[in-house]
């Protein structure tokens, strides 16, 4: 195959023979259970705290959830760092994670999103994960692509904040190719010059969620936390998302944001996440669709 068209956006002869599967005429609808799927008329919210800090406010955090009659939770259990110190209050708490996690599922019919960052773990965490989050910083880990394609359970794939979406639909392309179907693409911001604001590292790209939406058959989610790090513009880009076309959100959410282990400034509270839900199901009717 040469290279005629190099560029770093979208061309005709990528769709043809770069990522045919990704571009497909076909959209794709990726089933999680009976009720929820992502890419139809259902808008699935999955929600959580960035890490899976202990037992208590995991607990804690499935209960709220029952009461917003919600199942998707996210929590991460191994977590990747841009810098290689960890803090004492950075925290991660490995393959601990895994049996609290175990405990939840019997008290609570939630399903569970967590990101894996090796192929290691695949085994170990495919018994309890029921959606894979590809991170950021692993969406052109060619291996790890191929490997968690092969687990056939959904996979979420984020948005390298530095990378085109014609990279992203390569990085689909890899799971498409291994015969796995179920992905969900993520916007999750990207680096820009301006950010407004010196704690916000990115800024939410929302013009990619029509620009994927035309040249893909996947289904597109936001992540309005990652993209602006700022709690208080969290509600307006969740809600901006869901006017744009996204098919579903991911979000943090914290009992106590300011205390939360990871990511203390971009965690909304229940109050805000209450609020926000309360917006989101003011607005599905006019966009028919249904938020789970
Ligand atoms: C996360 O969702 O916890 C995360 C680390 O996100 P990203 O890979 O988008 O930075
Ligand atoms: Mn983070």
């Amino acid at each position: 195959m040469d290279n005629k068209f190099p560029g770093k956006d979208v061309s005709s002869d990528d769709k043809l023979n770069k990522f045919p599967l990704t571009a497909s005429k076909k959209k794709k609808v990726v089933k999680i259970s009976n009720n929820i799927n992502f890419g139809s008329r259902y808008f699935p919210i999955i929600s959580g705290p960035n890490t899976l800090e202990n037992r208590d406010l995991m607990f804690k955090y499935c209960e709220f959830l029952e009461k917003q009659n919600l199942k998707l939770v996210r929590a991460a259990i191994y977590k990747p760092l841009t810098f290689p110190y960890r803090s004492k209050k950075y925290f991660e708490i490995g393959d601990e994670g895994i049996r609290i996690l175990e405990d939840l599922k019997k008290n609570f019919d939630v399903l569970f999103v967590t990101e894996i960052m090796e192929s290691s773990k695949l085994e170990i965490l495919s018994k309890i994960i029921d959606i894979f989050q590809i991170g950021a910083r692993n969406m052109q880990n060619f291996p790890l692509l191929n490997s968690v394609a092969k687990s056939h359970k959904p996979i979420i794939l984020k948005r390298h904040f530095g990378c085109s979406i014609r990279d992203l639909f390569g990085a689909s392309e890899y799971i498409l190719l291994n015969k796995n179907s179920n992905v969900i693409l993520c916007e999750r911001g990207v680096s820009a010059p301006h950010t407004h604001r010196s704690t916000s590292r990115f800024i939410l790209d929302i013009q990619s969620i029509p620009a994927i939406k035309e040249y893909s058959c996947l289904p597109i989610i936001v992540d309005p936390s990652h993209a602006c790090f700022w709690y208080k513009w969290v509600v307006d880009l969740a809600l901006a998302s869901f006017s744009a076309g996204s098919h579903g959100l991911i979000l943090e959410v914290h009992p106590n944001p300011r205390k939360a282990a990871v990511d203390p400034l971009q965690s909304i509270n229940f109050e805000d996440f209450k609020f926000l839900l309360l917006q989101l199901k003011k607005l599905a009717p006019i966009f028919k669709k249904k938020i789970v």
